[in-house]
């Protein structure tokens, strides 16, 4: 994907945030593995996990536990918890990916950590919004988000919003984020 990233500004008081640092900072190796998913709406979250050889298991976790990320006999395994939404799984799925991505050596070194409803592992505060912003652009790519907001023409709605998240298989919170007013 060889795409420019540069801000989809529009006349109509927002535009599509910029991909995160996170997002950017990755190694051109990396970027070259997942980016071909980034073009796909809902992105293929399962597919880029496949590439990556990470194992995804939808599982059934203690109350309270949305996910988890470990090493287990040399393999990576990312597990979610079954009984969430489909949105919110997905998210999940995306913020294991980026911690994956982002501190795979941290997870080698500790084996393997659980996250609660807020996605909060007991890890410092900044690897866990490393890894949110870059769940974020792999669930709504600045891209595919440019791409397909510009179909819409007048206002950003609430309407346009959920059309948009539903799209993209997110809550309507995660596209509000990403929607940004310029
Ligand atoms: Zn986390």
């Amino acid at each position: 994907m060889d795409r420019s990233m540069s801000n989809a500004a529009t006349s109509n008081g927002w535009e599509v945030r910029l991909p995160s640092r996170e997002y950017l900072n990755l190694a051109p190796e990396v970027r070259a593995e997942i980016d071909g998913y980034l073009s796909e709406c809902p992105v293929k979250l399962g597919a880029i996990a496949e590439r990556l050889g990470v194992k995804v298991l939808l599982s059934t976790l203690p109350r309270g536990t949305s996910g988890q990320i470990a090493q287990e006999d040399g393999e990576f395994v990312i597990r979610i918890n079954r009984h969430e939404a489909k949105h919110r799984q997905r998210f999940t799925l995306a913020h294991e990916l980026a911690h994956f991505l982002l501190h795979k050596d941290r997870v080698e070194a500790e084996g393997g950590w659980s996250e609660n409803v807020l996605l909060r592992s007991g890890q410092p505060a900044n690897i866990e919004y490393e890894a949110n912003r870059l769940a974020s652009d792999l669930v709504i790519p600045s891209t595919a988000l440019a791409e397909a907001t510009a179909e819409y023409s007048g206002p950003m709605t609430s309407e346009i919003i959920e059309d948009l998240a539903r799209r993209f298989g997110v809550s309507t919170a995660a596209m509000e984020i990403k929607l940004q007013m310029a």
